[in-house]
């Protein structure tokens, strides 16, 4: 009673933390190899323990896959100081570790993580583009024209004319650097999920 108990609660607690319902179907391959498929409605993820009565031990090896994709691959060992934990990669590179302890009533999963960060991609700081210049680093200024001439340089009579010298401009059309941004059009931000480090810790 007490290993058929520990074996389901086992299989199922890694999903148990989730909402919804969870299948765990067994099979076993034309190779002999005995396989536990474990389907998570909720998140619709679908992880297949894989158990090896190999040559140098027995070894498990897990695959999560969703919608068709693998999104993690795994192996589950027996803990030294008894437990057993799991250790697996996700597709991006995330390392996670999870323990899994029997209780009286139920059964417990710890999850540890690291990896890079999501939400800066493990570059530590985000580039943002100024909103105030729109990424340009400067403002046009349009200049204004010689009133005098009317912008021609030149006097009706056909003298250069006096008030610009006869280049008709008043105010030379130009740029001005944007303060918000140095010039750069560009703001950098440091990311908040992971302190600027790029990397990704869960718990932290
Ligand atoms: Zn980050
Ligand atoms: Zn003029
Ligand atoms: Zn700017």
């Amino acid at each position: 009673m007490g290993r058929g108990r520990k074996e389901t609660g086992f299989f199922g607690t890694v999903f148990a933390a989730l909402t919804g319902g969870t299948t765990v179907r067994r099979t076993t391959t034309w190779t002999g190899k005995k396989k536990t498929i474990v389907t998570h409605w909720g998140s619709g993820k679908t992880k297949e323990y894989t158990h090896n009565d190999g040559f140098f031990g027995n070894k498990t090896t897990t695959k999560t896959t969703k919608n068709g994709h693998v999104v993690e691959r795994g192996e589950v060992k027996k803990g030294f100081f008894g437990g057993t934990y799991e250790t697996a990669k996700k597709v991006d590179g995330t390392k996670v570790e999870r323990n899994y302890r029997s209780g009286f009533l139920t059964d417990y999963v710890t999850t540890k993580q690291s990896g890079t960060c999501h939400a800066c991609d493990g570059k530590g700081t985000f580039s943002k583009q100024c909103s105030a210049c729109g990424g340009e680093g400067q403002f046009a200024l349009a200049g204004k024209c010689c009133a005098n001439c009317a912008g021609t340089g030149l006097l009706i009579d056909g003298r250069v004319c006096p008030g610009c010298r006869g280049d008709g401009w008043w105010e030379k059309p130009g740029s001005s650097l944007c303060r918000a941004c140095d010039g750069s059009g560009v703001h950098i931000e440091t990311c908040r999920k992971c302190s600027g480090s790029g990397l990704y810790h869960y718990p932290r």
